[in-house]
C-alpha cells in the first residue's frame, strides 16, 4: 500500500520504518523537522520496571532492536547513531508503604530472567555512593538499562527511513482530510496533537495531553551516576554529560493544547526538584538548576498506548497514547502498527477496547504505581 505517515516523532518514524520493512511504499510527514515534538524533551530513559507485563515486553523488544537499527545507520554513514544509546544500571528507591511497589516490580523483572539485585540502605550506600541512603530505604537495581538520547536516536531512524527508501516530508503539515484522498492507508502519529489532526473528521479518541518538566542540573560526577527512580522523593533522575544530570516530575494531570501551554519549566518545580535532590544526593547541596523546560505526553484511560485501526474510519490507523513512556517503546510499538496495518492488531492495543468512551476520564501517571 502507499502510506503515509502523519508525525515524525520517535512513534511516526518507527511506524514508518516497520511499514517500509514490510514491502509498503511510505511518506513520513511532519510538520516541522523529526523529532521537534515531545521527543524532543525527554528524558530518554529507557527502564525495565514496567508496571505491567505487555508495557515490559515492548520495551524489552525497543532495546532488542535499538543495536541492529544503531548498527545499521552507523553502517550507513550516520555517525551521531553511535551516541543514540548510552547504559547504564537503573534503581528505583523507596522506603515504608512504597516497599510493596519495589516488590512488583522485582518480581516482574525477575520473572522475565532479568537479575534485579535488591539492595538495603547500607549496601544501597555502598554501591551508590553520590546517592544518600537513609535507614529504612531500600533499592531494586537492574543492570539491562540505559538512556535514548533523543536527538541521535532520531538521527539513526532519519538514516535507516532513507536506507529503507521512505520520502521524509520536513516543514509538511498535514491537513488529514486532503492527505487521505492521496494515500491508500494514513498513520496518525501527531502525538499531542493527534485530538487537532483528528477532530476536522469527527473522530474523538480517548486521549488527554498532559504536562510534564525536566531540568538538567550541574552536579559533580552527574554523567556516571545511575538512573534513579525515588518513589518517596517523587522524582527521577538520569546521567548526562560529564558534570550534569536530568531531573523530572512536575506533572499536572489536566488537559493541555499542544499550542497553547508554557514550554519552560515552573519557577515552582525548579525549586521542589533542587530540594529533592539535596535530599537524594550525596553532592545535592551543590548542584545547580542549569535549564529546565517543558513537554506534554498523550494519556489514555489504563495508561496504555491506541495502536490499531481507527474505529469506523477505512484506512485510518493511529500511533499515540505514549503515557510518558513513548521513546522506551517505539521500536516495538512500529512494529505492533505495521502488525496492526497487516490485519493482526494486538487487542490490548485496539483503540477500539474503550467503546464509545470519550475522552473524559481520569488521567493517571507515576511510576510504579500499578
Ligand atoms: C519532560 C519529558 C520527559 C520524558 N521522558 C521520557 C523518558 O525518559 N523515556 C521515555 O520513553 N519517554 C519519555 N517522555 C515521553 C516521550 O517524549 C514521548 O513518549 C515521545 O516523544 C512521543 O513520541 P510521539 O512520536 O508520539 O510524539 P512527538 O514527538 O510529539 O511527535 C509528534 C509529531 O507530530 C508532528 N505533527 C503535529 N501536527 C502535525 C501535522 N498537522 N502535520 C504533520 N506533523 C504534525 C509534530 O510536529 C511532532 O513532531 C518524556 C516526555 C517529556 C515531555
Amino acid at each position: 500500500m502507499r502510506i503515509a505517515v502523519v508525525g515524525g516523532g520517535a512513534l511516526g518514524a518507527s511506524a514508518a520504518l516497520a511499514l517500509a520493512g514490510r514491502n509498503h511504499e511510505v511518506e513520513l510527514l511532519e510538520r516541522g523537522t523529526l523529532g521537534c515534538g515531545a521527543s524532543a524533551k525527554a528524558a530518554g530513559i529507557l527502564s525495565s520496571f514496567a508496571w505491567n507485563d505487555a508495557d515490559y515486553r515492548l520495551i524489552a523488544q525497543t532495546r532488542g532492536a535499538l543495536g541492529e537499527t544503531i548498527a545499521l545507520a552507523l553502517a550507513a554513514g550516520e555517525r551521531a547513531a553511535r551516541g543514540a544509546w548510552r547504559s547504564a544500571p537503573s534503581l528505583v528507591v523507596g522506603s515504608g508503604a512504597n516497599l510493596p511497589k519495589l516488590d512488583q516490580l522485582q518480581e516482574r523483572v525477575e520473572r522475565h530472567t532479568e537479575e534485579c539485585e535488591r539492595l538495603d540502605w547500607r549496601a544501597a550506600a555502598a554501591a551508590f555512593p553520590g546517592l544518600s541512603f537513609r535507614p529504612g530505604d531500600e533499592a531494586i537495581v537492574a543492570q539491562e538499562d540505559g538512556v535514548i538520547e533523543a536527538g541521535d536516536f532520531l538521527a539513526a531512524l532519519r538514516a535507516r527511513l532513507e536506507q529503507e527508501s521512505v520520502t521524509v516530508r520536513e516543514n509538511h503539515a498535514v491537513d488529514l482530510t486532503a492527505v487521505r484522498g492521496r494515500f491508500d492507508g494514513v498513520v496518525v502519529a501527531g502525538g499531542a496533537w493527534t485530538k487537532g489532526l483528528l477532530a476536522p473528521i469527527g473522530v474523538r479518541l480517548p486521549i488527554q495531553a498532559y504536562r510534564t518538566q525536566l531540568a538538567s542540573l550541574a552536579i559533580a560526577g552527574g554523567g556516571d551516576l545511575p538512573i534513579l527512580h525515588d518513589l518517596d522523593h517523587h522524582f527521577y533522575t538520569r546521567p548526562e554529560s560529564e558534570g550534569s544530570m536530568l531531573a523530572g516530575n512536575g506533572t499536572q494531570l489536566r488537559p493541555f493544547e499542544p499550542e497553547q501551554y508554557n514550554e519552560a519549566g515552573d519557577p515552582e518545580f525548579v525549586h521542589s526538584v533542587a530540594e529533592r535532590v539535596v535530599a537524594r544526593f550525596a553532592d545535592g547541596g551543590e548542584a545547580a538548576v542549569r535549564s529546565s523546560w517543558a513537554g506534554l505526553c498523550v494519556a489514555t484511560p489504563d495508561r496504555r498506548p491506541l495502536c490499531g485501526a481507527v474505529p469506523g474510519q477505512p484506512g485510518l490507523w493511529v500511533l499515540t497514547g505514549d503515557n510518558g513512556f513513548g521513546l522506551m517503546r517505539s521500536l516495538a510499538l512500529g512494529e505492533a502498527l505495521a502488525d496492526a496495518v497487516g490485519g493482526r492488531g494486538a487487542a490490548d492495543l485496539d483503540p477500539a477496547r474503550f467503546g464509545a468512551a470519550g475522552d473524559a476520564f481520569e488521567m493517571r501517571e507515576g511510576y510504579g504505581s500499578g
